[in-house]
């Protein structure tokens, strides 16, 4: 893989039945703006699936990403660790009117090169929760969700069951 590229040769890998290895770190990508300095490292593995189809997968992605807290608005260092995340891609153009939820990257055909970028992207995207919170923010709100379970919100529950019960 070039250096500040997602880039990678799979020629060889679509005519063989094979596996190949690699890592990757300090990876940038614009399509992430606010990565943190410490960049992207991960490990990858291409498999042989058939002639026009390799598997990627992606194992123990890391990076951190300045967020701003929804609540507080302070700036705060979000860590993401990623254990697996698998894409296909694939040569067959035909693919992309098939109508499934697999994530599906083509392989470009005349440099027989794929580009992990996107999948990358997507892998930390899903990462993303509704409400960012910064870690003292994150404790809070833990903290209220469990009052509500014990007290308020239970017995409310049980009074509006009996209600229901007895008409
Ligand atoms: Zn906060």
């Amino acid at each position: 893989m070039k250096d500040q590229t997602f880039e990678i040769k799979v020629g060889d890998l679509l005519n063989q039945v094979a596996v190949d290895e690699m890592t990757f770190e300090n990876k940038k990508t614009n399509l992430i703006p606010n990565l943190n300095e410490d960049w992207i490292s991960g490990k990858i593995r291409l498999s042989w699936i058939d002639d026009e189809n390799v598997l990627v997968e992606i194992e123990e992605l890391e990076c951190a990403l300045n967020e701003t807290c929804d609540y507080c608005t302070k700036p705060f260092k979000r860590k993401i660790e990623i254990q697996w995340y698998s894409s296909r891609f694939t040569l067959n153009k035909e693919e992309i009117n098939y109508a499934n939820d697999e994530v599906l990257f083509f392989i470009d055909e005349k440099t027989a090169t794929i580009n992990i970028e996107e999948m990358i992207y997507q892998a930390v995207e899903l990462e993303t929760p509704f409400v960012l919170y910064c870690p003292d923010c994150a404790k809070k709100h833990e903290n209220m969700a469990e009052d509500e379970i014990d007290e308020s919100d239970f017995d409310l529950g049980w009074e509006w069951w009996n209600i229901v019960f007895h008409k």
